[in-house]
Order: C-alpha cells, then structure tokens, then sequence
C-alpha cells in the first residue's frame, strides 16, 4: 500500500509555524516511505477563505521546500462530488433530510441548557416519515450505540461514544455541503493513509470515521499533533514575535534552519540537535512526537541560524543573501562575491537579514559615522597614523590580504604605536563603524581606490571636527 499524507490547510491567513511543522511532519512521513504528499486547500469556509491566503501558504511551503506530488484540490471545486455522495446516503438510508426550524433549534437548545445538559441534536427528523417543511438539511445518520475508538499515533488510543454526538448536518439548506464531510470525501477519494493535524481536530474524527464507515471507505491512521506556545507558555500570537512562516525568510532565517527548529519542536532522535533533511526522513517517526505542548525558543532557532549559514555551502546560502540585500535596497552587483561575504561574516551575525544590514559597506559609502565609534576613534591623534597607513596602502602594487596586514604593520613599527591605534581608526575610516571582521580581510574585499578615498574622507572629518573644536 502507498503511503499518502496530505496538509489541509483553510486559507484564512499566512501559512504559520504551527502549520507549517504540521505540513512538515506529514510530508516527512510521506517521503520516509516513498509514498505521496498531497496539497488540499479546505475553502469551503467562502467569507473567510482568500486568494492572498491560499498564495501565501503556497509560497510558505515553496520557501520551506515541502514539495507537493498531487494538487493543491481546492474544495470548492468539488461541490458537485461531495453532494453525489450526500444522494447516495440518502437513497441509501445513512443520512436524511430535516426540516427543523431555526427557532425549534434554539428552543431545544435552551432546554437541553438549562437542564445541564451537552446541547445536541435530538433527532426530530431522524425517523419520522411526516417531517416536511420549504427548506432542510441534511443529517448524518450517526451511530447511536457503541463507541468509535482510533489509535492516535502521538496521543495513543482515544474512545468517543457514539452517544456523545449527534447527527451531523452535511448538507446546509442552501445545498453547500459541510466541512466534515468534504474532509471525509476528500481524505478517501485522495486514498490518504495517514492523517496528520493539528489537535484542534480531534474531536472531528470520530465524526469523520463513522462517516467513513457508512460510505464502506477504509480509515486512515490519525496523528494529532500538539499546539505550539510561545516562551510565556501562552498560545503562540504575534506578541511573542514572528509566527508567519514568510516572516522568518524576512528576518532573515534559512529554510534549513527553520524546518530543523520545527522538526525538534516536539519530536527528538535521541541527543541529536542538527538534522539534515535527509536524517529527518530518516529518524522522523510520528509515534515519537511529543504530546505535550512544545515551546518556541528563539534563541536556539538563532543558534541553528547561525550553524546553516556557516555550515550550507557558501554559494547555496548566497542565494538567500541576494534576497535581503535586495530588499535592502543594496545593489549587490559590483564588490565582492555574495561568497566572499558569507565567509568573513557568517560568525558575526545570527541572521542573515543583519549580514546583509552589516554589509552595506562593502558595495556603498556608508552614510555618516558611527557617532560613538568616530567620537573615540577619529581624533586629532589618529591623523597622523591615518595619514601614514594611507601611503603605506596606497603605495601596494598588488591588493592582498598579506600586503595590507604588512602595511598596517610597518605603520605601527614607524610611529612607534600599537595596533590598536592604528586598527580602530582604519576601521572606522573604512567601514564607518567600529565593528568589522578582520581589518586585513575587510580591507581586500575592497578596492585599493575605495581604501584610500575612505581613508581621506576620515582625515576631512578629523580636521573639520578639529576647527569646529578651536571655533
Ligand atoms: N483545514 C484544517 C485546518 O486548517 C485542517 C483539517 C485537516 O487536516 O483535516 O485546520
């Protein structure tokens, strides 16, 4: 038998966390066993569901990598499949039609209310061959004996009886037919073997397997997979940060980073913290997932962050890169290689959002000084070091690492001064701030033209600040 898992996401807003290790465990499962991941996109909901939403969760699961084999199906597109079964099962007695009124629902419910008890359906119209009126819907014909009992793979065997539910309308007044019902349909029609989600659905899949077995459908497995909450222990929202997938590429999160922090939310292989994707499909095993609510942890997804952009391949990294400093609005094409970046800064920075921020002054003048950093560093006394290191650079007949460090060097041997009081201010003068990778890397990932041009405009700022002082 193929195995075939399926996300389902309603598109009532972005694709978040919650669902995105959701679709994440299911397309796991899928391809541990060589089998099928199928895209539904449940929109039966009309006032709710949107184009923007249904093209987010899209470009969420692309970002990720969680590659579909069939669909998306939408589910509005299958109306008409839905309501041939809802014929069937009235010809064939498994549901019917019922014809209460509002108003006699409301009573009822108050009644059942305010006598302490569960409001449920009482089942006027269920055997009652006078039920007529203009309009009705149509009624499961639940069970009413016995108990639907599934063997959850994270939560463990779960019981509900029958007589705790009621008969479940499928069919609205208006002929639409009702969610529970599409999932049913869909879930068998798709020849879904296993049905992961999240645990808000639980209390549908009793629903859903009696349905099932009324149709003579066979049932999938199930797999309720725990909410995510915030650091606070509250329910993951905004306030704790960001919880849209597309969030995390715009601050600068790796996709690899982010399914390997998703994939440890709530599910371990012993010790092991850093998973590739292929050690995912390997190890993951739904029935190792933790029940219990997990945490979000941001520095740990920091730490991976940081682990993937020093470890992936510079030139695959690049690619993501390229994408802040373009939304940055850094023109990128003329300086050193995205590569060459990557390499010198990847240990600076926990995202790649603040590489590229960082960055700016490998391929732009930067703006002004850092204040603090110009107040200690470029003073009168830096002139003359200033002005000596910028010959020395000057001077170099070929632009290398060693040369440069050789010239900063030979600067300190002359003046007779430390490094310090020659490093800081070139630093300053180079990169506007006191903050850089090495001085000799950062310096040949410039051009000797733009060194010594900088190095000027440094000088200029000194003696301006120096006549202000004397005004
Ligand atoms: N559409 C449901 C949701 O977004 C998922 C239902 C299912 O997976 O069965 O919560």
């Amino acid at each position: 038998m193929t195995v075939v898992t399926r996300f389902a996401p309603s598109p009532t807003g972005y694709l978040h966390v919650g669902g995105a290790r959701t679709a994440l465990y299911s397309w796991l499962v899928a391809r541990a066993n060589g089998g099928k991941f199928v895209l539904r996109i449940e929109d039966t909901d009309r006032e709710r569901s949107t184009q923007e939403a249904i093209d987010a969760i899209l470009e969420g699961m692309e970002w990720l990598g969680l590659s579909w084999d069939e669909g998306p199906f939408y589910q509005t597109k299958r109306f008409d499949r839905y309501n041939q079964f809802i014929d069937q099962m009235l010809e064939q007695g498994s549901a019917y039609k019922c014809y209460c009124s509002h108003e006699r629902l409301d009573a009822m419910r108050e009644a059942q209310m305010a006598a302490g008890e569960k409001p449920r359906y009482d089942g006027h119209c269920r055997d009652n061959p006078n039920a007529s009126g203009d309009s009705f819907v149509v009624r499961f014909r639940n069970p009413q004996t016995g108990s639907v009992r599934f063997d959850d793979h994270i939560r463990g065997p779960i019981e509900f009886a029958n007589t705790e539910l009621d008969d479940l309308i499928i069919r609205r007044t208006d002929g639409a037919p009702t969610y529970n019902f599409c999932v049913v349909i869909d879930d068998w029609d798709m020849n879904i073997t296993h049905v992961v989600r999240g645990e808000d659905h639980i209390n549908n899949t009793p629903r859903q397997i009696n349905i099932l077995q009324a149709l003579g459908a066979p049932v999938p497995e199930y797999a309720h997979v725990s909410m995510i909450l915030g650091d606070d222990g509250k329910k993951l929202s905004k306030r704790h940060g960001a919880v849209s997938v597309m969030q995390y590429r715009d601050d600068g999160y790796l996709p690899q980073a982010v399914l390997n922090y998703l994939v440890r939310l709530g599910w371990s292989h012993g010790d092991q913290e850093i998973f590739s994707l292929a050690e995912m499909i390997e190890h993951f095993s739904l029935d190792a997932v933790n029940k219990a609510a997990s945490a979000f942890n941001t520095e740990k997804l920091n730490w991976l962050n940081q682990h993937y952009m020093k470890t992936m391949p510079a030139s695959e990294v690049a690619g993501y890169l390229a994408w802040h400093f373009a939304d940055q609005g850094i023109d990128y094409s003329n300086g050193p290689s995205l590569e060459q970046i990557i390499a010198v800064q990847a240990d600076r920075v926990k995202t790649l959002k603040e590489m590229a921020t960082i960055s700016g002054y490998f391929y732009q003048e930067y703006a002004d000084f850092d204040e603090d950093a110009a107040k200690k560093h470029l003073r009168p006394v830096a002139a003359e070091a200033l002005s000596v290191v910028r010959d020395k650079l000057a001077a170099l007949s070929t632009w290398t690492a060693e040369g440069i460090h050789q010239a900063i060097a030979d600067t300190c041997e002359q003046l007779q001064i430390g490094m310090g009081k020659v490093g800081m201010p070139l630093r300053v003068a180079v990169t506007g701030g006191g903050n850089s990778p090495s001085l000799d890397s950062t310096l040949a990932l410039l051009e000797q033209q733009q060194v010594v041009g900088r190095i000027e405009r440094a000088l200029r700022y000194i003696l301006a600040r120096a006549a202000d002082a004397a005004n």
